[in-house]
């Protein structure tokens, strides 16, 4: 199903800048338990930005610089062979496929879900990546999808902040801060056990009616659909609406997939609103992009990012690759709030980190 022959150069971007030379910020976005918000903004999409602050929980969406966006929006992503622990391979295959689909089965002349004029994007899955790693690379690169157990950065730094504990999920959106051009997104997935220190699993393609509830000593399953669509928001540069009133459930931002607050049985964010339409639709608007198009990465396909072609392990720092993760985002958890316990909810982190410096030491070694 995943396999996908022929990838060729890719045609538009022969001339990859180096990364000492291109100016470079990771940002991530990823979803916790959260409770207890504020309104901030009048309800809209939010489109990540090149000069945004961490938008955190109720964090109004930042309007200045330049919009991330991807240029040439023929996407490929590759789900890491090693899966989760707590679906099989091929549900996850199903749910990922269902999640990214979801932002191109829009008609952006009804804007409404379901066939007619798509917004001009393409996902195409691959075969399964080695790649547990969030990096941008010179020398090729994979959008993987990775579930993460233990929850942290395999290639993390001493003095980068962990991944957030509290989040179901962190997608790293890499991009040129000067022009707002996205060159890569990888998305991870907590895959620990959800406790009340911790999100994660269980994980479950749960039936459209929810999944079923767990209890304080057994919590019940989190729906894949649900986290993986609100990131492949994110992989696309849209950022969390802001609600005129978070507890409003009528309120256009609440209802949207890309509002950060969910609960954790719920199924809805599978399903887009029309603000998530309205954002997809206005950034990638209709256009001539079909299933034959060509998916390639910058700098050409590198599905293994973790052992070179005799299978000696890859540096962490090797040529080309940059930080995946840095400054972190404070991080907020409202201890009185109306929302039931064990509820599970989103929250928006975008960490920014600069690449200061180019790696320089040789891969393999
Ligand atoms: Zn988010």
């Amino acid at each position: 199903m995943h396999s996908f022959p022929g990838f060729a150069p890719w045609q538009s971007r022969a001339q990859v800048m180096p990364v000492s030379r291109l100016p470079l910020r990771v940002v991530a976005v990823g979803m916790a338990l959260v409770a207890g918000f504020s309104a901030a903004r009048a309800s809209a999409y939010c489109r990540m930005t090149t000069q945004g602050e961490p938008q955190v929980g109720e964090a109004r969406c930042v309007e200045r610089g330049a919009p991330l966006v991807w240029k040439d929006p023929c996407l490929s992503y590759a789900i890491d062979y090693r899966g989760s622990v707590y679906m099989d391979y091929a549900e996850i295959e199903a749910a990922v496929d269902a999640s990214f689909a979801a932002w191109r089965n829009v008609d952006c002349d009804a804007r409404v879900v379901g066939s007619g004029n798509p917004p001009n994007v393409i996902f195409r899955p691959l075969q399964p990546s080695t790649c547990q790693r969030s990096e941008y690379n010179t020398t090729g690169n994979v959008n993987t999808i990775a579930f993460l157990d233990p929850w942290e950065n395999p290639c993390r730094d001493e003095d980068d902040p962990p991944y957030e504990p509290l989040a179901f999920a962190v997608t790293i959106v890499w991009h040129n801060t000067t022009t707002g051009e996205i060159l890569d997104a990888d998305m991870m997935i907590n895959d620990q056990l959800a406790s009340r220190l911790n999100a994660g699993g269980p994980y479950d393609d749960c039936p459209d009616t929810g999944c079923p509830a767990g209890n304080p000593g057994a919590l019940g399953p989190a729906d894949l659909r649900s986290i993986v669509t609100h990131e492949a928001g994110h992989f696309i540069g849209i950022g969390h609406c802001s609600p005129e009133d978070p507890e409003d459930p009528n309120d256009p931002c609440v209802q949207a997939t890309m509002f950060y607050r969910n609960e954790r049985s719920s199924v809805d964010k599978r399903t887009l609103a029309l603000d998530d339409i309205n954002a997809v639709c206005d950034i990638y608007p209709p256009g001539d992009l079909d299933t034959s198009c060509d998916p390639t990465p910058m700098g050409g396909l590198l599905l293994n990012c973790e052992t070179d072609a005799d299978g000696n392990p890859l540096a962490c720092d090797g040529p080309g690759a940059a930080p995946s993760n840095g400054g972190c985002s404070a991080y907020r958890t409202a201890g009185a709030s109306s929302v039931p316990p064990w509820s599970t909810a989103l929250i928006a982190l975008l960490l920014w980190v600069m690449v200061a410096r180019q790696r320089s030491r040789p891969r393999g070694v």
